[in-house]
């Protein structure tokens, strides 16, 4: 096992290096490898918090085994949302870790001098054939299939192929932009195969790690995707905290957030949010300016910066008040919403 393959355990090299090491990740497991599990919770729910994977173990045996744990972990939790979210978050700290260590000329070995070149990683992703340099400039052509198969899922009109200069069938790219392409190939390779099918020894003994990520994924929005905004469904806690925003009370910090984090996490913005609160455009700078700031706060650059509270927390704010039947019966004001919206769609 080499620093290469913990630094990126989803090459195929690092799959190699622990299937060669002959290491059964069912008796890691039923030995309670702590260091291991407890590096695999802290890549998903660093994943589900923050964005990222968390910072790496020093140890290169516990770094490497902790990812084929970590999908196993994804695996139990088995939700669509959070399968996404930590592909997306391993993909985000490798193209950060490329950016630090890709050098021009290395092949992709990790030595001494740690280094990894950007060929080596093409090749790596069966796209060496797919990715030409342009001469002279920090620019890249990629051809049209490869071009499509990774940007078709990324954000923005740049990406769409209409507003690229197509050529002989390559599309020009600058190196940033073929870092993000990059970025889609690890998260593809992340995900794939997930959830995958999980011994029930395996499931047993992982049973506390996966509670653990349980626990963060409580307070946190990403296991709801709902995109319709019906404010006469959502929670009661919700219509309270609008109700006293309408009434001009200046709400606590940690009230505040958690009603941004709502309305963020079912796709409103700040327009939507100020006509909720009855307030017409520019007829309050101040208020807007403060939903402007609470949703971009909520968002955060990188993740959830202030996930929306579980019920129990919501209760421990006091911000937990009128509830009714439903109430009894989730643990997050987002699975309330989710659960209206899905019976009022019957
Ligand atoms: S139980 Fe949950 S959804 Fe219901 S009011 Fe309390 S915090 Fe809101």
């Amino acid at each position: 096992m080499e620093s290469l393959h913990a630094r990126y355990p989803f090459f195929e090299s690092a799959r190699e290096a622990v299937d060669d090491a002959a290491v059964d990740l069912g008796e890691l497991v039923a030995r309670g490898d702590a260091p291991a599990v407890d590096r695999a919770v802290e890549r998903v729910t660093a994943a589900l918090t923050e964005g990222d994977v968390g910072a790496p173990r020093r140890r290169t045996r516990t770094e490497l085994l902790s990812y084929p744990v970590a999908r196993v972990l994804v695996s139990l939790v088995d939700e669509p949302a959070v399968t996404r979210t930590y592909a997306q978050a391993e993909a985000a700290t490798a193209v950060e870790r490329i950016r630090a260590d890709v050098t021009e000329h290395a092949d992709l070995s990790y030595g001494s001098g740690g280094e990894v070149s950007l060929s080596g990683l093409l090749s790596e992703f069966g796209l060496d054939d797919a990715v030409e340099p342009v001469p002279g400039e920090d620019a890249y052509r990629v051809g049209v299939t490869a071009y499509l198969r990774l940007s078709s899922n990324l954000d923005g009109d740049a990406w769409r192929l209409n507003r690229r200069e197509l050529a002989d069938g390559e599309v020009p790219v600058e190196r940033d932009e073929l870092l993000v392409l990059l970025r889609q190939a690890i998260e593809d390779r992340v995900a794939d195969g997930l959830p995958l099918s999980v011994p029930d020894a395996i499931a047993d003994a992982l049973t506390d790690a996966v509670g653990r990520v349980e626990e963060v994924l409580a307070d946190i929005d990403v296991a709801v995707d709902i995109d319709r905004v019906v404010p006469e469904l959502f929670p009661p806690c919700m219509h309270a905290l609008l109700e006293r925003a309408r009434d001009d009370e200046e709400l606590p910090a940690h009230s505040w957030f958690s009603l941004c984090s709502f309305c963020a996490a079912i796709g409103m913005d700040a327009e939507d949010v100020l006509e909720l609160l009855d307030v017409a455009e520019g007829e309050d700078p101040v208020l807007a300016q403060r939903v402007r700031y609470g949703l971009e706060r909520v968002a955060g650059e990188r993740g959830v910066e202030y996930p929306l509270p579980s019920c129990e927390t919501m209760d421990a704010y006091g911000d937990c008040v009128n509830k009714d039947d439903l109430c009894a019966d989730v643990q997050h004001p987002l699975s309330y919403y989710e659960a209206r919206v899905e019976s009022a769609g019957d």
